[in-house]
């Protein structure tokens, strides 16, 4: 989801970057010769760095100006920080949990929030006043090995392999959460086979894929939320956000595209933020070859159905011309995005620098406009018509099953409910308890609505009385 949908939960990780990764032996080779290899852009002369003039081997980035290796990490690291604080991602009182797949994405964002946090730490133990303390910062890992029937031994080694990574940053203490993807369904020891279960009744392969991402965001929220950390960060880069910008489409998600593509995504309970929005996947795999950052792609679990093939689409556009990612970003942006798309609440930019906070203050009139009717299953918000049909559907509802399906979006009844409508109840009974209760209670909560207007009935006055 990422929202739930953008790239599912875990930071679009894996498949977000590992197409550029270089062959093996790499290692023995000299720096120099290493760079040249993993040059980018083919045909690119250029041998010194465009920016340093330092000499030595250059990488070709996307724009097609070679870098040496130092201004290279500069020049995403500055990407990555533009993000965080024109967007005010990151207060000094907060607490991220970095959500980490293993693969290059999520491991450069770890790095780089690591070295924000180094700073902080550093300035706030210089500073005499002490008056803003450092953010925390925490490592979430979702084991999804439940659905990929994957040996035991493989995932403790990976899990082994990610405790290693995180220890070695250090300053800050960063914990480790390590959880089963199936921990969602929290009914006890029956989690693992409900989730199979449920997974197994999605007939559309698509549906299965997009319903294991909306898992992965529930499971990272549910992580923060018992662990009280107020931020999510995923490690969701321009490559996968492009990638969902042309399967959004295919599949009819137009309208709840815009929320996706945003860098702030407050529409969950802890907010969702993605500061490696503007870098590419190879950009990020380029760096963890440079820097020798450990990745962890054991892990991986392949995207199928419409979501594979717009993969690599999207694979062959970038082989044609790499700046083609980009130019798909750069056009769902024009979407105007949603209310929940940034943080308008008090005291958000307190912290900002004081040229951005215009930026912050002026709330668009329309925004109030946004029902905040979320589906139940992906979180899209609710076009008009899955607005009437929701209302419709509270009118003359009499059983519950009919309340669940108005609040699954039109995508998710395509995909993911299935197919013959008396396995609904079933279907929902599986769900994991934290959707379909935000249902009950808001149908509880319009039904003691209901009460009251029953017992204060006898002092309102009708609407005849008037004339009379
Ligand atoms: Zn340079
Ligand atoms: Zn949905």
């Amino acid at each position: 989801m990422a929202g739930a949908s953008a790239c599912g939960g875990a930071g679009c990780g894996p498949h977000c970057s590992s197409s550029s990764s270089s062959g093996a032996g790499a290692e023995g080779d000299a720096p120099a010769e290493r760079m040249g290899r993993l040059s980018m852009a083919a045909g690119a002369s250029t041998t010194t760095c465009g920016k340093c003039d330092g000499g030595g081997a250059a990488v070709a980035v996307s724009g097609g100006a070679g870098m040496c290796g130092e201004c290279f990490r500069a020049y995403l690291f500055g990407k990555f920080k533009l993000a965080v604080t024109s967007n005010a991602m990151v207060r000094p009182t907060d607490s991220v949990l970095l959500a980490f797949s293993g693969g290059p994405a999520s491991r450069v964002a770890l790095q780089f929030i690591h070295e924000m946090q180094s700073k902080a730490i550093q300035s706030w133990e210089t500073s005499n006043s002490q008056a803003l303390p450092a953010f925390g910062v925490g490592v979430a890992f979702v084991d999804e090995s439940a659905l990929l029937s994957r040996p035991e031994h493989e995932s403790e080694m990976a899990t082994e392999d990610i405790k290693s990574i995180v220890s070695s940053l250090s300053p800050g203490d960063k914990k480790v959460h390590v959880a089963p993807l199936e921990d969602v369904f929290s009914s006890g020891s029956e989690d693992k086979a409900a989730m199979l279960e449920v997974v197994g009744m999605i007939n559309d392969e698509t549906g299965r894929d997009d319903f294991v991402r909306c898992l992965l965001m529930l499971s990272l929220q549910k992580i923060a939320l018992e662990n009280g950390y107020t931020k999510i960060m995923l490690g969701t880069c321009a490559s996968g956000i492009a990638r969902h910008v042309l399967s959004a489409t295919v599949k009819g998600q137009g309208y709840s595209l815009p929320a996706d593509v945003q860098y702030v995504d407050t529409r969950w309970d802890v907010p969702v933020v993605l500061p490696l929005h503007d870098c590419l996947a190879q950009e990020l795999s380029l760096l963890c070859e440079l820097d020798s950052l450990k990745t962890q792609q054991l892990l991986d679990r392949p995207c199928s159905g419409i979501n594979s093939l717009v993969a690599s689409f999207v694979s062959r556009l970038r082989d044609e011309n790499p700046s083609r990612e980009h130019t798909i970003l750069r056009t769902a942006q024009k979407l105007k995005p949603f209310s929940f798309n940034k943080f308008s609440a008090n005291g958000y930019h307190d912290f900002l620098p004081s040229r951005l906070r215009p930026k912050f203050q002026n709330v668009d009139t329309n925004d109030t406009t946004f029902s905040e009717i979320l589906c139940l299953i992906c979180g899209s918000p609710f076009s008009e018509s899955e607005l009437q049909n929701l209302e419709n559907t509270k009118h003359k509802a009499q059983i519950k099953i009919d309340l669940y399906t108005a609040h699954c979006c039109q995508s998710c009844h395509f995909q993911i409910l299935p197919a013959a409508t008396d396995m609904y109840e079933h279907f929902f009974s599986l769900l994991p308890k934290f959707w379909t209760e935000k249902v009950d209670t808001a149908v509880t909560a319009s039904a003691s609505h209901g009460s009251l207007r029953d017992r204060i009935e006898d002092y309102l006055l009708e609407e005849d009385d008037d004339g009379n």
